[in-house]
Order: structure tokens, then sequence, then C-alpha cells
């Protein structure tokens, strides 16, 4: 045996799961294929969205508030500033399918939240533009997460617990046999008790078939824009955003360098046929349709994109991650297909991965999350 857990793959989730399993031993092992939070991850790009209001399943709230407290927690760990507190608006029109989606859920969790309306949107947050028929939400715990401090904050809080982790290792297969999981990378092998399988976009050559046939590797775009007036959009006045407007949406982040403001066309994911090699650069339909949307959106943004890049995630056929072991297994614990939304909670996910995989807690109200649930289908 080489050790009790092997964490596979170091980037939003599974550096936090190396972070959490360093908390209950001091026998984890952390192999990335190339450093935590490179530059061609699903971490890629700078920021992602944290907010507590939101459309869909309920289920997700308690590991939204869990993941706030770990937040919290890698900060004070750490020293990192991770979790900037900006706020977030979700606009929509009024009446209109996202906003009722998102007030269905909100009913359901009971997350804090204020609705303005299109005259007090204008005069707390003049940056947005307005359709007539707008109305925006405003979530007071929603936030800008620093992807790469919070990833490389977890590693290193991981390592001063213990853990050990190995860069530039790709593992290339696993087995499971009576004792244990055999991993390989090149000539090397390992045995551990457990696996987690944390590979993002790259871990469909890991998982059982039974899996494979329901993800697909998406490309997901991110755009940014210089503001004319930065003060306006600095955290301090400008929140976090996701706006659906009719046809048009949009999503982004504050000028956290103090230059560049982050609005991207919210729902683009397209699949793409590896997770190396995405296309980063921007097609003309794609760059036409975000500078006519900022330049209705953002009046005070310069509607050219002075920054862009592509990066892919795992999408799962229902858009849920896949958490548990894999099906038929008791020892590969699957953390991946987290389809374009799983940055905000990777702190709760990883507490979640860590103690199910070494069977210290189990937790209740996840079955949407099982990997079994395309196990027959
Ligand atoms: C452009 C974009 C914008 C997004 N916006 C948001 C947002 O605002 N809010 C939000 O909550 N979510 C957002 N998401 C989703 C979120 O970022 C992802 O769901 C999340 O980062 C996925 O994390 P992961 O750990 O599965 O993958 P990754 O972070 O990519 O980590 C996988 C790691 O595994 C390593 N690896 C792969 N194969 C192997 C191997 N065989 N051996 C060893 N290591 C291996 C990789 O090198 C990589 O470091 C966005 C995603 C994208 C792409």
């Amino acid at each position: 045996m080489d050790g009790k857990l092997a964490v596979i793959g170091l980037g939003s989730i599974g550096s936090m799961a190396l972070w959490q399993a360093s908390r209950l031993t001091d026998s984890v092992v952390g192999f990335e294929a190339h450093s935590p939070a490179h530059s061609r991850s699903a971490a890629g790009g700078d920021t992602r969205l944290f907010r507590m209001i939101y459309r869909g399943n309920p289920g997700y709230f308690p590991v939204l508030e869990r993941s706030r407290e770990l937040w919290a927690e890698l900060e004070a760990e750490t020293g990192q500033d991770i979790l900037t507190r900006c706020g977030g608006l979700s606009i929509g029109t009024d009446s209109g399918t996202y906003l009722r989606s998102l007030f269905e859920t909100t009913r359901a969790t009971g997350g804090i939240h204020q609705i303005l309306s299109r005259e007090e949107m204008a005069i707390r947050y003049p940056q947005h533009n307005l359709r007539a028929d707008d109305v925006a939400v405003y979530d007071p715990n929603a936030g800008a997460l620093r992807t790469d401090r919070a990833i490389t904050a977890a590693v290193s809080a991981a390592e001063a617990n213990g853990a050990t982790v190995n860069i530039n290792t790709p593992i290339e297969s696993i087995t499971e046999t009576d004792d244990g999981v055999v991993i390989t990378s090149g000539a090397s092998t390992w045995t551990f008790d457990r696996v987690i399988v944390a590979s993002g976009a790259w871990s469909q050559q890991l998982m059982p078939d039974y899996l494979k046939a329901h993800t697909e590797t998406k490309r997901i775009f991110l755009s940014w824009f210089v503001a004319r007036d930065a003060e306006q959009f600095a955290p301090e006045k400008f929140p976090v955003f996701i706006r659906i407007s009719g046809d048009r949406s949009m999503y982004g982040a504050p000028a956290m360098d103090g230059v560049t403001v982050k609005a991207t066309l919210d729902g683009r994911g397209v699949s793409t046929p590896a997770a190396d090699g995405v296309p980063r650069d921007l097609s003309t339909a794609e760059i036409t349709e975000t500078m006519e949307t900022v330049s209705e959106f953002f009046p005070g943004l310069i509607p050219s994109i002075v920054r862009s890049d592509a990066f892919p995630d795992l999408f799962t056929s229902d858009s849920q991650p896949l958490m548990g072991f894999f099906g038929g297994t008791s020892r590969i614990y699957s953390a991946t297909g987290y389809s374009g939304a799983g940055f905000k909670m990777a702190s709760g996910y990883g507490e979640i991965a860590a103690n199910e995989a070494l069977g210290k807690r189990w937790w209740d109200g996840l079955d949407f999350l099982r990997p079994e649930r395309f196990h027959a289908s």
C-alpha cells in the first residue's frame, strides 16, 4: 500500500478534496498531470461566480452554504484573499422563465435576496442598462472567486497537513483489485486503499463505459472589456451578475485587476472532441453577439473585446455532477462532471468527496448527483 487515498487531478475539485482529506488522514497523495491551476484547466480565466440565489435543484443549497463557510476557512488557514464578497445580481424579464425558476428555487431554499425594480437599479447600479420589463434580484452573499489562488492555497494547506503532491504525473490507468486500487503513470505503479477521480474534462479515460456515454467535453469561452470609468466597475460598486433579458444573456464579474471587466455570453458551452486543444479563439459569430450584447447592456464599457479565452469542462447528460463510487466499485470515487457550474461549490464538493471516499461520513440528499442514476439507462 502506498497510502490510504489518492486524488487524481488537482484542479478545482481535486485540490479541495486533497485539502479536506489531509484533515482526515495523514496518508493522502495527489497526482496532477500538469500543475495545480494550470492555464488550460476548467479553472482558467481568473474568476468564477459564487452565488446562493440561483435556479435549479434546491438540493444544492446546503452544499453552497457549506462551501461558503469552507471558502472562509481556506482564507483563514492560508491568509489568501479568495472570495471577493461583492454581492451578485440576477437580472431578467419580469415574469420570464428565468426569474420564475429562480424564484421557485429561492422559495424552496429560503436564500436571502432583495428584489430591485428598474428604477432602484438605475440608482444603485447605473452600470446596467435595463430593458423596460427587466427586474433584478440582489444576492448579498454572492461574489467572485479567484480560482488560481483558491486551488494553490488548498494544495499548500494540504501539504502543510502532510499530504504528498506529485505534479507532472498523468495517471493512465486505474484498476480495482481485491486489496486496493492500482494506478499507473508511465513505468510507475502505486496501490491505494481508495481513489478519487477528479480529472475534470479528461475524466472519460478513467471512468467506466456506462458513464462515458452520458458525458461530453464542452468548450466554454470568456471575454473581457475595458470600462470608460474603471471606478464604476470596481468590486465595491459592481456585483457579479447574470442577466437573461429576452433573446440576450450575459454574465460577468467586476474589474478584479482594476482594469478588465468580465462580460461573457451565458450558456454557450459547445461540444469539443478533446479537453486538450480546445479552440481558444472566438468565432466571428461569438465576437459579434458578445459585442452587441455589451453595447446594449453596458454603455459604460468600451464594446471591444480586449481579452478572450476558452476552457474545457466535463458535462453530463443531465448537467448534474457525478459524485459517489463508480457503479460496481467500492473503492473508486467519482468527483467530476461539474457541467459548467462546479467552482462555486468546489470547497463543499471537496469535503463531500474526501469524507465519502474515506468512508468517514455519507451525505443524504445527494441522490441526484450519484453516478448510479445512469447505471441501467
Ligand atoms: C469558462 C468557464 C466559466 C465557468 N464559470 C463558472 C462560474 O462562474 N461559476 C461556477 O461555479 N462554475 C463555473 N464554471 C464551471 C467550473 O469552473 C468547473 O465546473 C470546474 O472548474 C470543474 O472542475 P474540475 O476539478 O472538474 O476540473 P479542472 O479544474 O479542470 O481539474 C481537473 C484537473 O485534473 C488534471 N488531470 C486530468 N487528467 C489527469 C490524469 N489522468 N492524471 C492526473 N491529473 C489529471 C487536469 O490537469 C486538471 O488540473 C465555468 C467553467 C468554465 C470552463
